[in-house]
């Protein structure tokens, strides 16, 4: 087990502010939570992550740790929990770290904004800032994981094709569209420019595709 690191809380606050925009308590508090993590995995071991919420805590993670959402080794899964593990990439054995809300002091700052007990303009987050930075990892529980095999195996990229509706490629196994296409789609093509998407509709009803 490597010894625990001493965190650099001020050069991490640093950090953050110039990656995530501004201190936010939950990058703050992710990065105790991280660095416990880290404290528990081996010298050596090439090791994956799990967070197990979109907000805050992957930011944590890529900014401690080599595991990005862009290399692959992060990955997140919306349990919206404050919850991360990290893990061996062979093997999957590892730890889980999160938020013990019976460790939380009642009468907190962090409490207020855990809980969302109090509006972020409510929040006096100096005050915030300060109890995290006292608490640390002390308002953590820890526990060993294990990752099922099935998360374990590398994705084997297939054949990549055009999709007929938007033209651009995608994996042929996603369907005989690009999922894109399948899904509503979060945009709003102006009316000036070439819309396959409805091009592809047209074509399909008069069965085309
Ligand atoms: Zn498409």
């Amino acid at each position: 087990m490597t010894k625990p690191q001493p965190f650099d809380i001020e050069k991490y606050l640093h950090v953050v502010q110039s990656f995530h925009g501004y201190a936010a308590p939950g990058v703050i508090i992710g990065g105790f939570m991280v660095n416990y993590a880290k404290s528990k995995i081996q010298e050596g071991v090439l090791f994956k992550a799990i967070c197990e919420t979109p907000a805050c805590l992957p930011d944590a993670i890529q900014l401690l740790t080599p595991c990005t959402i862009g290399n692959d080794r992060l990955k997140i899964f919306n349990f919206g929990r404050y919850a991360l593990s990290l893990y061996d990439k062979e093997k999957g054995d590892g730890f889980r770290v999160f938020l013990l809300p019976q460790k939380i002091d009642e009468k907190s700052e962090i409490k207020n904004w855990f809980f969302k007990l109090k509006s972020k303009p409510e929040q006096n987050t100096n005050l915030l800032l300060a109890q995290i930075k006292e608490a640390g990892e002390k308002l953590c529980g820890i526990h060993p994981i294990c990752v099922r095999p099935e998360f374990l195996k590398k994705q084997k990229r297939g054949e990549i094709i055009i999709c007929p509706c938007c033209r651009e490629a995608y994996p042929a196994e996603d369907g005989e569209v690009c999922r894109g296409c399948q899904v509503e789609s979060p945009y709003i093509i102006p009316d000036t420019l070439e819309n396959p998407i409805l091009e592809f509709n047209a074509l399909k009803s008069h069965g085309v595709y």
